[in-house]
């Protein structure tokens, strides 16, 4: 059996990294991206952990170091931007010692840079795939027909590749009872290198400004029944935003006012991927396409830079049987995935807090903890979980493969 043709859909974090590891093994990967050039979008993302040791494994990680987004600050404020609290963003972000926070765009860019030995196709999608003999029939939405040994969905929480190969999203997608919402807005509304939040009776807004950043971000917490508008209606979801945080305080109402103008609005809900299996035949999944965390879990980049060494080493190993490589692939992710999207609903809890007393409770702890005798082990109990998942996988030894 050969599987040295690889289709892989979604050209983000996931993708290239596969396309990366494969063509390291000596496959020859083909990535298809539904956008018409490299999306350079995006919000900042974190990679710890295991995550670290596959890019330093790439030799990526000084250009990872050098984009860092060298945040300092985070600073609470009130309905009228008084400051209430302050606190070290490393902390806030749930980081320690050599984390590393990146642009997603950034990473996006180094990534596909390393790969551009690999590929492209841009501005297509698959419409259909058809299992033959030893291999499966790719057909694109702009006509063409192409035969690959193996295809492989990268393509995010809405993954193409999972709906036609395994049924409705609605079946593997779990709504965690809130969506979130992220647009570009002028700089002049962030503080550089600080993280401006202002809570509000469970809903959550933020402004952040990375290091040497013309723009800032905002970001939006809110509750929300299952559902909420179709994740393509642009025009139904900023209704939905504006209605969600009428009447809320701080910079909010102007915030509202620049998501018209916005190039990049984004809302969704925050869901994880839950499946029993991320292959099917010649099909299989990695990144969030399979085991999305949500955003609230901190992990899902580490999760996709890790699936995708595990899943390109474990079918270098395989020897030609697709159906071993991916059970070997399930086999050592199962559990690094389930710890780490057990991190988002325990962190979804404090990032949207329900009332006013929970807010002026942690407000307060926040003005005490510089004082506290406790201080060191209040951090580990932070800080702890997220390094145990992080770390909770054992990295099959990728030297050993002949390139
Ligand atoms: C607002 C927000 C904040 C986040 N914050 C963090 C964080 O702090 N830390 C963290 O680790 N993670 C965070 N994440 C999650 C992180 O970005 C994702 O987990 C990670 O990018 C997953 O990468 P991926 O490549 O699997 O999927 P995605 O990044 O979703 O990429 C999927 C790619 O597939 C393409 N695509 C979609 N459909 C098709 C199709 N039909 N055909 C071809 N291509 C297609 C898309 O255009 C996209 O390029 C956040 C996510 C969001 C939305």
């Amino acid at each position: 059996m050969g599987m040295t043709n690889i289709l892989i859909s979604g050209a983000s974090v996931a993708g290239p990294a596969l396309a990366w590891w494969l063509r390291r093994y000596g496959f020859r990967p083909t990535v298809v991206e539904r956008a018409p050039a490299l999306r350079a979008g995006g919000y900042k993302v974190d990679i710890r952990g295991a995550a670290l040791d596959v890019v330093d494994r790439m030799g990526l990680l000084e250009q990872v170091r050098r984009h860092d987004t060298g945040m300092r600050l985070a600073r609470f404020v009130d309905a009228e931007g008084a400051q209430l609290a302050t606190m070290d963003a490393q902390l806030f972000g749930g980081r320690e010692g050599d984390d590393a926070e990146i642009m997603r765009g950034d990473l996006a860019r180094i990534l596909a840079a390393a790969t551009d030995d690999v590929e492209y196709v841009f501005g297509d999608s698959i419409a259909a795939m058809t299992p033959i003999a030893e291999g499966v029939e790719v057909a694109f939405e702009r006509g063409s027909r192409r035969t690959f040994d193996l295809v492989i969905g990268a393509d995010g929480l809405h993954s193409n590749v999972r709906r036609l190969a395994f049924g409705p999203e609605s079946s593997h997608l779990r709504h965690l009872g809130h969506h979130i919402a992220i647009f570009t807005v002028p700089a002049e509304f962030g503080v550089p290198r600080t993280e401006l939040m202002h809570p509000a009776p469970g809903r959550t807004v933020g402004v952040y400004r990375t290091a040497g950043a013309q723009d800032a971000k905002t970001l939006f917490l809110f509750p929300s029944p299952q559902g909420g508008p179709d994740h393509r209606d642009v025009a139904g979801q900023k209704a939905l935003l504006a209605e969600a945080f009428a009447g809320v305080g701080w910079q909010v109402p102007r915030l509202l006012d620049a998501m018209w103008d916005a190039p990049d609005f984004y809302l969704d809900s925050m869901s994880q991927v839950r499946m029993d299996r991320w292959s099917a035949g010649r099909i299989g999944l990695v990144g969030d396409a399979a085991y999305g965390a949500s955003p609230a879990s901190g992990q899902g980049t580490s999760l996709s830079l890790v699936g995708a060494y595990v899943l390109a080493t474990s079918l270098a190993t395989a020897g030609g049987d697709p159906a071993a490589g991916f059970a070997d692939y399930e086999r050592r992710m199962r559990p690094f995935v389930e710890a780490n999207q057990q991190l988002a609903e325990r962190n979804l809890k404090g990032m949207v807090l329900r009332s006013a007393a929970q807010i002026r409770f942690q407000v307060l702890m926040l003005r005490l903890m510089p004082h506290l005798p406790g201080r060191e082990r209040m951090i580990r109990r932070v800080t702890e979980p997220i390094r145990k998942a992080a770390t909770a996988i054992t990295l099959p030894d990728a030297a050993a493969i002949a390139s």
